[in-house]
């Protein structure tokens, strides 16, 4: 990946005379079966971009409570984009369409309406959980019956589509738009891209640079995702290994709350209440001991498996982990 970047033929993105960007968004868009792709500096701005080019201010994004787009992205679709969230609870942060449905503006002046609708698949802090293809599909058809685009934050759509044994472009195919990053499993440094149809695409190319994320001789990025595109798919069944290792391991810790069978792709929670540590203290003992992890609350903490880690550091978390909980008392 260093090589390519270092190698990496550049021009003016701007001008869109990037020939590493624009191979990079073609082949993207091939990937998705899409007419296009837009290469941008990261997740959050290619989510933001999406709902600024599919709503109005004053309207509304329908999208989970623990979501990504409601709780880590600054408020940029109120402070920006000038909408308002109408966000929907789960136990494990796949929407229904039983839940969305209720949340739809009634179509009168006097209200503001409904835009668009937002799902994270996999859904980050519920652990990673996957979407039934089925369901994914299901919910774009009723929403676009109902007048509503759907957007796709897939940032870890590639671990979602291993999980299903599926392409992404299958379990994809019925979104407006999809965000994905190949800052996350696929290994690159930097960057995102959002898939759509062509002149959806164009418009988000206004924003982007509106928002000041027109990068210039930016194919040393490119290049690098590039490598991550291709080659970051075929180990992620990998990192599902890996985490399905870690959490078995987990549920043999006493003391340690996790059901390994909820695990489904490389983000493992669990919950250590019971050991009478707090996670801040939790994660800072680990951390001494070179496991680095994050917390959810006060109580749950959140690991992610990829690529620079393997087994021999599974069972080397596992120990310290262990070893930690047992000097809780
Ligand atoms: C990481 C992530 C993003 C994008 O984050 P950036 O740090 O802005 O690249 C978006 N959605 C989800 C679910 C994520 O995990």
């Amino acid at each position: 990946m260093r090589r390519a970047m270092a190698e990496a033929e550049v021009g003016d993105d701007v001008y869109i005379e990037d020939p590493t960007v624009n191979r990079l968004q073609e082949r993207a868009a091939e990937m998705f079966g899409r007419e296009a792709g837009l290469f941008v500096p990261s997740g959050s701005m290619g989510n933001l971009v999406s709902i600024m080019a599919q709503t109005e201010r004053g309207q509304e994004v329908i999208c989970e409570a623990a979501g990504h787009i409601y709780n880590y992205e600054m408020a940029s679709m109120a402070a920006l984009a000038g909408v308002l969230p109408r966000v929907i609870p789960t136990s494990d942060g796949i929407m229904t369409w039983e839940q969305i449905a209720p949340a739809i503006r009634e179509k009168v002046y006097t209200r503001p309406q409904t835009a668009l609708v937002s799902l994270e698949n996999t859904h980050n802090m519920a652990g990673g959980t996957v979407y039934p293809t089925r369901l994914a599909h299901a919910i774009c058809d009723k929403a676009h019956d109902a007048g509503l685009k759907v957007h796709l934050d897939g940032a870890r759509v590639f671990n979602a589509a291993v999980h299903v044994g599926q392409s992404v472009g299958e379990i994809t195919k019925k979104f407006d738009s999809v965000q994905f990053c190949f800052s996350k499993g696929l290994g690159a440094p930097v960057g995102s891209m959002i898939v759509g149809k062509k002149d959806f695409i164009e418009h988000c190319r206004v924003i982007r640079k509106m928002l000041g994320g027109g990068m210039r001789q930016v194919g040393v990025l490119a290049a690098a995702a590039a490598v991550a595109l291709e080659e970051g798919p075929k180990r992620l069944y990998m990192d599902h290994d890996n985490a399905q290792l870690l959490a078995q391991g987990l549920a043999n810790i006493s003391r340690v709350g996790i059901q390994p069978e909820r695990v489904q792709t490389n983000i493992v929670i669990f919950d250590i209440g019971e050991t009478g540590l707090l996670s801040s203290e939790f994660l800072k003992r680990i951390a001494a001991r070179g496991v680095l992890a994050g917390p959810v609350d006060g109580r749950r903490v959140r690991m992610v498996t990829h690529l620079d880690v393997d087994r021999g550091d599974i069972e080397q978390a596992l120990k310290v982990i262990g070893e930690v909980v047992g000097q809780g008392f």
